[in-house]
Parts: C-alpha cells; structure tokens; sequence
C-alpha cells in the first residue's frame, strides 16, 4: 500500500524561529566536524529550513544527521550527503545545475540557496507532484521535470553540473553526453547495497574520474538504472 507522504499534512505550518535556527547552526557544527569545509554550502544549510519536510510529530528528527523516509519507499537524504555532493559540485552562482532524484526537493533547495539554476527530475509521479507543489510555497523555484533521469534531460543539456541522488549501476552515458565541457558529475556508483561517490569532470572532451566515500542511496531506476 502507498504510503501517505509525511511533509504534505503539515505544509501551512512552515514556522521558522530562533529554535529551528538554533538545531541548523549545530548540524553545520557537526557536519564541519565530519569533513564538510566549503563555508558557502555549510550557509546554505543554515539557511534552508529541512523541518518543514518532516511531520510535527517527527520534528525532532528533521536537524538529526540522519536519512528520513519521505513516503513511497523513498528518502530525504542525510544532511551530510548532500553537503558532501553539493561541495563536490563546486557551484558557481548561474551555474545550470541537473538533479536526478527530485525526492523532497531538499537537495535542490541547496543548490538554489548556492545561486545555481535548477532543473530537477522525479520519477516518481507522487513525489514529484508533492515537491512541484511544495517548493515554491518555501520561496524555492528549480524547473521541475517528471521522468526517467536516468536519460538525461537532452532538450534541456547541456548541464554545467549534474548530481545524481540514488545509487546508480552505472554512469549513464546520457549523462556524460549531456555535460557541459568544464562541467562536473557527482554520481554515486555501485551495486543496491552501497556505492561509491564519483566526481567526474569533463575537460576537453576528457574523463577525469575520481573516487571517494561508500554511501547508500535508495536505487536509481531507469533505462540506465536497476530495472532495465
Ligand atoms: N534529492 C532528494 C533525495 C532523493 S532520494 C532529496 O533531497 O530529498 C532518490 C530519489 O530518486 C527518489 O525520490 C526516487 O524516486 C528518485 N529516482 C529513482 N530513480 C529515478 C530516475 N530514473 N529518475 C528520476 N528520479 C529517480
């Protein structure tokens, strides 16, 4: 049975005080502590608000470093994955950011907070729906796109940066393609389980790959992902 997603009933209660502010400063605090450095992307995460995503009666749990189930098997991830990925990035205001895996529209909220523009692709229609709805009451506006990132968006490439938010088997060659040269990948790679993060940069038409951490995203699905 599908579950209810658990940000929606609580959407109008979008408060925002010295409280919620207080637990952001001490989750950059800890995300500083376990490596994070780029100062931009630990501003961002003090700036945008990742209770409002939660259930009142999860509130507690929305400045935790921890992963949360946003409805449809599906999961807001780990603050400090996205600071990680995001730092990866190397955002530049005006940047054209692609991001695979809208999910809670968290991530995106990020990106936009770092002056990229957004384009965002969910493949799963409740979700996307939920976060295409919900995002612009927060004051936050990617384009958003309903499908299979897993392709790409090509009417849309190319893509100075592309972040890829669930655990992919492969790096789709849509995605190399539609890189912008100069333009930065983040994509991690691996079996169901755990994956590997990748930072690709293309450079005169050159891969320069390089590896980092063990994560665990939920699967990418797809054309070039798991359910072929
Ligand atoms: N970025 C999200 C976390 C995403 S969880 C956030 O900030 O909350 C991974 C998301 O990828 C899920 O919502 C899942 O539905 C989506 N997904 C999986 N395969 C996909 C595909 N081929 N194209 C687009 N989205 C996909």
């Amino acid at each position: 049975m599908a579950k209810k997603c658990p940000f929606l009933p609580k959407n109008e209660m979008l408060e925002d005080n010295y409280k919620q502010r207080g637990l952001r400063n001490k989750l950059v605090k800890i995300l500083r502590n376990k490596g994070i450095k780029d100062d931009r992307v630990l501003n961002a995460v003090a700036k945008v608000p990742r209770h409002v995503f939660f259930d009142n009666a999860l509130l507690e749990h929305a400045y935790q470093d921890k992963a949360f189930p946003i409805g449809e098997g599906q999961t807001i991830s780990q603050p400090y994955t996205v600071a990680f990925q995001t730092e990866k990035l190397e955002i530049k205001p005006g940047d054209k950011v692609l991001e695979i895996g809208t999910g809670s529209g968290y991530q995106a909220c990020i990106l936009l907070e770092l002056g990229a523009k957004v384009y965002t692709i969910e493949y799963n229609k409740k979700l996307f729906e939920t976060a295409k709805s919900f995002l612009p009451k927060l004051g936050y506006k990617p384009y958003f796109f309903y499908g299979d990132g897993s392709k790409g968006i090509p009417a849309k490439a190319p893509f100075d940066k592309i972040i890829v938010t669930a655990g992919a088997p492969v790096v789709p060659d849509a995605l190399i393609n539609q890189l912008a040269d100069g333009g930065i990948l983040v994509i991690p790679v691996g079996n169901r389980e755990k994956q590997v993060m990748l930072k690709i940069r293309k450079k005169n038409g050159q891969l320069v790959k390089e590896e980092f951490d063990y994560f665990s995203f939920v699967p990418l699905l797809g054309e070039q992902g798991w359910n072929k």
